[in-house]
């Protein structure tokens, strides 16, 4: 069975040498007579795994002094509520801006632990826009403002860092992060679930401030305590340790692949296909403003939407599969992660035109 082309929004297609040389060393990491996975957290030589897979993640973002990357269980969803049991009082809160569907489960996921402003909304354009900066309300004892760079459902993301001024500026990056160049200083705390553009899941990425433990909640589990995972170098209790080897694997590839500003070129590039197909005709529309159109989950549907069932089995029939839309959403979506060769995405445009072409 040749490779299909998965347009998944996650878990995502991995780079194909990523995965020959996992297969590789499957049986025998480096001549030590085990697998990566069966080797204890505790030991020599997994913390070397963990050290590179830190140091290759920290030059690929030039991470600045200060900040500290962690590697945590639970998901992105675990980080909707360990962000405000870790940074935010009670009483005081934090501010949000909400752009479409995960900025809004963060926000529900706040609200059970503190008060939550909503600083701006996307709502009255049914989050098809990011709303201007200008409008935004941060309260200046806000512990944190939080944003969603990139909206993985409704297909909207942040073209650029947002000013919060002395209010730290947290982000939830699962489905943009390392898809472009990234100035980390600008941000208190980011974080991104693992299996979009890091690797398996199993694993989240969270990179803060230094200074950003010691504040957590009391009933805030110790695993899930920022404080104490940095004071224990991520292993408190037992990382996934597999996910982190792999993530290691994917960040040589990319660094191998040029770095940030190639996986910038390339979104581009891939996106702007899928884009230019959908305005050049009306057999396809993208209701997202197009400034704030994402370049890594392309969202459409077809004018007949009769035709969406044909349209995703004779997808399906030249390999190109899940491409239907988020299920509050509709429709379809076209998720271009890093793993995605521009040939998947060439396949899709040519099969996409042609079925305007039939169908229109
Ligand atoms: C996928 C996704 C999540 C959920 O991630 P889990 O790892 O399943 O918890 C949260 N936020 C965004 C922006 C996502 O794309």
């Amino acid at each position: 069975m040749p490779r299909l082309f998965n347009f998944a929004a996650g878990p995502a297609m991995m780079p194909e040498q990523v995965l020959a040389h996992a297969r590789n060393e499957l049986l025998d990491w480096n001549g030590h007579g085990l697998s990566v996975m069966e080797m204890p957290f505790t030991g020599d030589v997994f913390k070397e795994i963990a050290a590179t897979t830190v140091s290759r993640l920290s030059a690929l973002l030039g991470l600045p002094p200060g900040h500290r990357i962690l590697f945590m269980h639970g998901g992105a969803m675990a980080q909707l509520a360990l962000v405000p049991l870790n940074l935010a009082s009670p009483d005081t809160g934090a501010d949000y801006v909400e752009t479409g569907y995960w900025s809004g489960r963060a926000i529900a996921e706040a609200r059970r632990y503190c008060r939550v402003e909503i600083a701006a909304s996307g709502e009255p354009g049914g989050f098809t826009h990011i709303p201007p900066e200008t409008e935004w309300r941060i309260r200046p004892e806000a512990a944190y403002c939080h944003i969603t760079t990139n909206e993985t459902a409704n297909g909207v993301q942040f073209p650029a860092t947002p000013e919060t001024g002395d209010v730290p500026l947290v982000a939830d990056m699962t489905s943009d992060f390392l898809t472009r160049p990234l100035d980390v200083s600008r941000y208190g705390l980011l974080y991104a679930s693992a299996q979009k553009n890091i690797g398996p899941s199993g694993l989240t990425i969270v990179i803060l401030r230094e200074d950003s433990g010691g504040n957590a909640h009391s009933l805030t589990p110790s695993v899930f305590d920022y404080g104490i995972q940095m004071e224990n170098d991520s292993r408190y209790n037992t990382p996934p340790t597999f996910s982190i080897y792999m993530a290691g694997l994917v960040f040589r590839w990319i660094e191998d692949q040029g770095g940030l500003a190639a996986m910038e070129r390339a979104s581009e590039a891939k996106s702007r296909k899928l884009y230019g197909l959908m305005d050049s005709g009306d057999f396809y529309c993208c209701p997202v403003a197009p400034e704030a159109r994402s370049r890594v989950n392309v969202c459409f549907t077809l004018a007949d939407p009769a035709l969406e069932d044909a349209f995703d089995t004779e997808a399906a029939g030249h390999g190109l599969i899940n491409l239907r839309g988020h299920p509050v959403f509709g429709g379809f979506r076209a998720s271009l992660y890093n793993a995605m060769p521009e040939q998947g995405v060439d396949i899709l445009a040519g099969f996409m035109a042609d079925f305007a072409r039939r169908h229109g």
